[in-house]
């Protein structure tokens, strides 16, 4: 077997790494915070959670519709389309964005094919 693996696009790693950030700065609010609520309300921490919160939506939205680019050819293909599942080989039959699962089979994409190349990389 000499099949390399497809190239990746990093496109699930994008929300990956905003979980994995969220998940630290809870950790860190959690960690740090005072055992005294009244305390922990007027603390900076406290103060931040809400924008925090703001900002990794707005984050999730935006990595959400960021267009991916294909590693073999370099086109720019954007996230929502009407993809073809790799799993079931079905088409999504409406504009679904790429993060989704299959309507056929609820199984996330893990590959997707270029529209100009047609060649495969993985998301
Ligand atoms: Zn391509
Ligand atoms: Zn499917």
């Amino acid at each position: 077997m000499d099949h390399k693996p497809s190239p990746s696009v990093f496109f699930h790693f994008r929300f990956k790494f905003l979980a994995v950030t969220s998940i630290a700065f809870l950790m860190y609010v959690i960690l740090t915070s005072a055992s005294d609520f009244s305390q922990f309300a007027g603390s900076m921490q406290f103060k931040l959670l809400g924008p925090f919160f703001i900002i990794s939506g707005l984050m999730f939205l935006m990595f959400r519709k960021f267009p991916i680019k294909c590693p073999h050819c370099a086109r720019v293909l954007p996230t929502k389309t009407d993809w073809t599942c790799p799993n079931c080989h079905k088409k999504q039959g409406k504009e679904r964005y790429l993060m989704e699962k299959c309507v056929h089979c609820r199984q996330m994409a893990a590959t997707s094919e270029c529209d100009r190349c047609r060649k495969e990389f993985r998301l």
